[in-house]
């Protein structure tokens, strides 16, 4: 796969153990209960990828599903102060780097696909955040729900592959819809682990949210 890529946290360890970064062209599904810095992490990411390319970002638009409207650009603006001040103290730039995330707000997985089908060339990063939320939607029985459900799943995972972009997903708990990496807090201190390290056996990295974002 020639093609193929990564977009890298600038997490060094994890981004070693996960051989580059966040894979383009599969799910990769962040798991981890409230609070924990599923939209911390996923708000770098956003910035990581409309970062110019020769400051190592992937230099793209990025689709922010944000279904349960925690989005914040405020708190967005100042992880992109603190860890990239040699871009976001430029004149404008903020604004610019800003502007390429564009924030949607879907109340239903049908309403979700339509929006997303419209997906254009210059999008490097979809997140959906959080992945739960948007399947609470409209269904009246669980089987309906299922298999709503399941055909987006599958939809999702088309999308990511045709366009070789990474997918990231969010949830409370485990659906298995991606390749999964847990947060978790233990005895005070946080940790984010790669469940499918392809390199390695399962890491456990401790990481802190500060002003500039998620850090190691
Ligand atoms: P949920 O499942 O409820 O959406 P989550 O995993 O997405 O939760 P986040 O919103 O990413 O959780 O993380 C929230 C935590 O991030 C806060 O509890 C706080 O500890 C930390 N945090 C947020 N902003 C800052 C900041 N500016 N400085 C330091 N820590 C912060
Ligand atoms: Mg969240």
């Amino acid at each position: 796969e020639s093609l193929a890529g990564h977009l890298s946290t600038r997490l060094k360890g994890l981004d070693e153990a996960l051989c580059g970064g966040i894979p383009f062209g599969v799910l990769t599904e962040l798991v981890g209960p409230a609070g924990i810095g599923k939209t911390q992490f996923c708000l770098k990411l956003s910035l990581l990828a409309s970062l110019p390319t020769n400051c190592g970002g992937l230099d793209g638009r990025v689709i922010y599903i944000d279904v349960e409207s925690k989005f914040r650009s405020k708190r967005l603006i100042e992880i992109g102060i603190n860890s990239f001040p040699e871009i976001f103290l430029k004149k404008g730039m903020a604004q610019e780097m800003a502007g390429r995330i564009l924030i949607l707000h879907p109340t239903s997985l049908s309403e979700f696909a339509e929006r997303v089908s419209l997906l254009q060339q210059q999008v490097k990063l979809l997140i959906i955040d959080s992945m739960a939320a948007l399947v609470l939607g409209e269904h009246d029985s669980e089987a309906s729900r299922q298999q709503a459900l399941g055909w987006h799943v599958s939809f999702i995972k088309s999308l990511a592959e045709f366009s070789r972009i990474p997918v990231v997903l969010t949830n409370q708990v485990r659906s298995q819809i991606g390749d999964e990496s847990r947060m978790y807090s233990f005895q005070g201190q946080r940790f984010i682990k790669l469940a499918k390290s392809p390199i390695s056996a399962p890491l456990a990295f401790p990481f802190k949210i500060t002003s500039s974002g998620l850090v190691l």
